[in-house]
């Protein structure tokens, strides 16, 4: 079976390489791809643009593709789905309808409130003079968000009135464009965030091992906020009592409340939480795909072959498959970044190392790479490569990662050294 995998980053690396791992797949495509898809054996690049549907889709028919796999929100939001659904394809990721859950804040608290989903509390505003007498009245610290996607700079966690009405101006002031035609502002919480990434076929749900990132781009999780400097993962926060609750008050609730206004949504709903010190937990926001690093900690850790849950999904059947299969110990991946990321940073930059972190042991997955002409690997992107390490315990998994890393080399790479530094501190 031949699958093309729609994306370009270290998420889109993990899913060719675990595809890859089922002799079932005999070769993926990856639109647009990177370095590392371009060198995986029995994997090559497409260079279409993910938002070129007629392209991917005429590629698709004329060359016997028979799973189409969207990483990333953007062309979910767009309607790949009904897309390339209505051009005979089979496609994993929800369609156009059920990608509002992560394409809109605004509707998406609205169901979550509908569906009795734990959540913070927010009020919406189209204007600001609005907003700013709730903030008023709400004190801070307080969260305000643009409601559409925003490449995660849509969000400010403000500690003081003053900030967030900057934030808000800012928002309705179109700096975000059109994803900043409504404001959410919503209660500010405490706690430690954990991803529950979960497949579903539009009836059943079920969970994948929870993760933890760290979006920070500093050490000590301080700094400006990234797309993810490093996971880990099954986090032990998330707790069988835990994850037992996350599954009846928010997944089964939330596929529940979509089937409710008619969205058949199936493929990954993914439930950002906040977990508070207490154990309660409420959901900060429900992405549509697999979350990027988590999806480099997850996959290595599955055995279930993929393509056999991702068809279950597409053909509603993933209540007959039996549990999922999941290796012993822990996973933890670090990300090599360009220098000056998450700001300006420079792109170009020759890699070196990757062949002896892997023969250290570690899985190297490719974001912001490309392969030249001369079969070189180059930066391309700010986050560039993600180093992951698997082991017995997390202690072993975060020492494998960074004995990998040390052997990477380009100019200006930055990383942090102390991810699951909160993990080390509570499991083995
Ligand atoms: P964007 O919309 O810009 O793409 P996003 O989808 O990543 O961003 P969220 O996940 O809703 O946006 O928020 C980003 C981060 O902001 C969260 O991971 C969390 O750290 C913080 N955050 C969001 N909501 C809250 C809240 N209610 N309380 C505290 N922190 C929050």
């Amino acid at each position: 079976m031949k699958v093309l995998v729609v994306g370009n980053g270290g998420r889109e690396h993990a899913l060719a390489w675990k595809l890859l791992q089922s002799n079932k797949i005999e070769q993926v495509v990856c639109v647009p791809g990177n370095g590392g898809t371009a060198t995986l054996e029995h994997c090559q690049n497409l260079p279409l643009a993910v938002d070129d549907f007629e392209g991917i889709s005429q590629f698709a028919l004329k060359n016997e593709i028979s799973l189409v796999v969207v990483g990333p929100e953007v062309p979910l939001a767009n309607g790949i789905t009904d897309y390339l659904q209505n051009q005979g394809l089979m496609v994993f990721g929800p369609v156009k309808a059920g990608a509002q859950i992560e394409a809109s804040k605004a509707w998406a608290k609205a169901l979550m409130q509908e569906a009795g989903v734990p959540t913070a509390t927010a009020a919406v505003f189209t204007e600001s003079t609005a907003a700013k007498s709730y903030l008023q009245a709400q004190g801070a610290p307080i969260v305000v968000k643009a409601d559409g996607l925003a490449a995660g700079k849509g969000v400010t966690v403000a500690q003081t009135i003053e900030q967030a009405e900057t934030a808000i101006d800012a928002i309705f002031q179109g700096q975000f464009g059109s994803a900043g035609n409504f404001v959410v502002i919503e209660e500010c919480l405490l706690g430690q965030e954990v991803s529950v990434l979960a497949l579903t076929d539009g009836l059943t749900i079920r969970p994948l091992l929870p993760a933890q990132d760290h979006k920070q781009i500093g050490e000590g999780d301080t700094g400006e906020n990234t797309g993810g400097m490093g996971a880990y993962a099954p986090t032990p926060i998330a707790t069988p009592e835990l994850m037992a609750r996350v599954q009846t008050e928010v997944l089964e609730k939330t596929i529940t409340a979509l089937r409710n206004r008619g969205i058949d949504y199936r493929g990954v709903l993914y439930a950002g939480l906040m977990v508070a010190p207490n154990g309660d937990f409420k959901v900060l926001e429900f992405n549509c795909r697999f979350g990027d690093p988590e999806t480099q900690v997850i996959l290595p850790l599955l055995e279930t072959p993929l393509e056999e849950l991702i068809l279950a999904c597409i053909h509603q059947r993933l209540g007959e498959m039996p549990p999922l299969a999941w290796k012993e110990g822990a996973a933890a991946t670090v990300v090599a970044a360009s220098g000056g990321y998450p700001g300006d940073y420079e792109k170009g930059k020759s890699i070196t190392g990757i062949q002896e972190a892997e023969a250290a042991g570690a899985i190297v997955f490719h974001a912001g790479t490309k392969l030249n002409s001369t079969q070189q690997i180059l930066t391309d992107g700010g986050r560039v490569l993600n180093i992951t390490g698997i082991g017995e315990n997390f202690q072993q998994a975060i020492a494998q990662a960074y004995t990998g890393i040390t052997h990477i080399q380009f100019s200006g790479v930055y990383y942090r050294r102390d991810i699951g530094h909160r993990v080390l501190k509570i499991a083995t």
